[in-house]
């Protein structure tokens, strides 16, 4: 029957099940004419995993879309500002050996190729350095917009990093108290099947049978619907990216004084690489490694040592830890019959580059502006989301992996095999070779919305020192003069955003005192 589509039913509530409660509700529970009803059921006794720090500016449009203002969510979350990332060691592990991925793309990108103008003006100074201005920025710990820049603008684009814990409970908030959506805390025992195969409904231990006409999946890594109900495949990816596990622990302030990086620091390790994300109150750090590769012991002592390095030992050997395991891969489908997963439930690669949360945006995303009527829409709506999303998860593994591919480091085996061919994509070869002759365009990554940009490719493959040949003639498309014009101006900012912007400390004390002035 091709039955109209009224409830939605969203089973789990960690980040990803408020962000698509929010996001669907946004759009349509605003208007009082929409029939549309969103319910949340979240278990009393599953814990959501609790982790995941990190996100990508994109956070800034959907929080506003839900209709959550920037200075609450500052405050309420204890989020700070995030600006891109600083890889440490990952190409040689020698003393300085750093680079940028900022959010920011290179001045004029789209326009005009800044790789030519840099390597032949300033081939001495870093990329990132040299073709904007975001990560001096970072370096100086500053923040990027000033006190009196509006709720989601910015001076220089940004994300944020938060507390995932304090994000999960301020969305239940507004979405139960503003948006109208029904919060049942209950624990899903089955799933009810229609004749046709569809889910019917959820059958919860205190509420009976919950009905409805899409069901999504929001249930973690346990994947409920999607993977054990519809037993869609998972593929598993972990002869691509070796890591599967992480060790995540919370580090407080020496005082309340003390500097807040805008940018995540992620330091290249024997076996994996360890994040360090600055809060407000706390500092998040954990090690993702590969347990091919280390012990849990050995990883966590790794972890103490690089601690210590800013508590001392004696503190970082008091510090508690949080084992966490995780599967490489993603779902074959996504969208099966009326269930859609997102977030976990959907696939997991591992923390680098925090995709996640973004794949849960855009996933929101796609499904708010192509939501379905009924269910024969449902069915052509479902291939074409399998479609985008399978490419995106495909693109995320072979970004993920350029950073394994590109060290040097040749200190354990876990970075000598992560450059060997057979656990490198075709496709990642193919552009490697591509990139000898010329630098990551739009011709490389071709759909809209490209999960990662060509810019952010050539931040990782100059950062790390892979070399494209400079062509011996300049070609007229590449400007020159404007190149060269662009490179002294990135100078003359540099000066002019670090003496007018404040520190990332001093604009989140202001908004915190200031949340309810406004
Ligand atoms: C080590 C690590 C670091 C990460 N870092 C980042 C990062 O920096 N940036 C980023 O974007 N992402 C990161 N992630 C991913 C991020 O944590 C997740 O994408 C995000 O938290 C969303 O999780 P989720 O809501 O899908 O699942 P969960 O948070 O696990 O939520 C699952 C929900 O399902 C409910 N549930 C389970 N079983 C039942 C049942 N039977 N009945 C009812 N409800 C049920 C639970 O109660 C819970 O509410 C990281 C992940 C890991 C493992």
């Amino acid at each position: 029957m091709n039955k109209p589509i009224k409830k939605i039913i969203i089973v789990g509530g960690g980040s990803a099940g408020w962000l698509t409660a929010g996001c669907i509700a946004a759009e349509h529970l605003s208007n009082s004419a929409s029939s549309i009803e969103v319910t949340l059921i979240e278990s009393p006794d599953v814990k959501s995993i609790g982790v995941g720090e990190g996100t990508w500016p994109s956070m800034r449009n959907t929080l506003e879309k839900i209709g959550i203002s920037e200075k609450l969510f500052i405050q309420q979350c204890d989020a700070s500002f995030k600006q891109g990332s600083k890889f440490i060691g990952w190409t040689t592990g020698h003393k300085n050996d750093f680079f940028y991925h900022p959010f920011m793309a290179p001045d004029g990108y789209g326009h005009i190729n800044l790789h030519q103008a840099w390597q032949k003006n300033q081939p001495q100074s870093s990329f990132s350095e040299t073709i904007n201005v975001q990560s001096h920025l970072c370096e100086k710990h500053l923040a990027p917009k000033q006190m009196a820049t509006p709720d989601y603008a910015a001076v220089t684009n940004y994300g944020y990093h938060l507390d995932a814990k304090k994000f999960a409970e301020l969305l239940q908030k507004h979405c139960t108290e503003t948006l109208n959506v029904k919060y049942v805390i209950d624990h899903m025992e089955q799933v009810i099947s229609a004749e046709n195969g569809d889910i019917a409904a959820i059958n919860t231990r205190n509420n009976g049978n919950i009905e409805g006409e899409l069901f999504i999946d929001c249930t973690g890594s346990a994947s409920l619907l999607i993977g054990k109900h519809f037993a869609i495949p998972f593929l598993d990816k972990n002869d691509i990216l070796f890591n599967d596990r992480a060790i995540a622990t919370q580090i407080p302030y020496p005082n309340k004084a003390t500097p807040i990086p805008s940018t995540t620091l992620s330091t290249a390790q024997s076996a994996g690489w360890i994040w360090d994300i600055a809060l407000p109150s706390r500092r998040g750090v954990g090690y993702a490694y590969s347990s091919k590769y280390i012990s849990d012991d050995e990883a966590e002592k790794e972890l103490r040592t690089y601690i210590a390095q800013s508590i001392g030992q004696q503190q970082a050997e008091l510090i508690e830890t949080k084992n966490i395991r995780f599967n490489t891969g993603y779902r074959e489908k996504f969208w099966h019959k009326n269930c859609l997963a997102i977030g976990m439930s959907s696939g997991f690669l591992e923390p680098l580059e925090a995709s996640a949360l973004a794949m849960v945006e855009l996933s929101c995303n796609m499904l708010v502006e192509e939501f379905p009527v009924d269910r024969k829409h449902m069915e052509i709506l479902a291939q074409r989301f399998n479609k985008r999303f399978t490419y995106r998860w495909e693109r995320t593994i072979e970004f993920l992996k350029l950073h394994y591919v590109l060290s040097k480091r040749t200190d354990s085996p876990y970075w000598l095999e992560n450059k060997s061919l057979e656990t490198i994509p075709l496709r990642l070869q193919e552009l490697l070779t591509l990139w000898e002759y010329q630098s990551p365009s739009r011709y490389d990554f071709i759909q809209n919305e490209e999960i990662f940009p060509s810019a952010s490719y050539q931040y990782i493959l100059y950062g790390m020192g892979f070399t494209t040949n400079l062509r011996k003639l300049a070609r007229k498309f590449e400007h020159p003069d404007v190149a060269k014009k662009l490179l002294h101006e990135n100078k003359i900012k540099i000066d002019r955003y670090s003496a007018g912007l404040p520190n990332n400390r001093e604009l989140i004390d202001y908004i915190c005192q200031n949340v309810h002035k406004h």
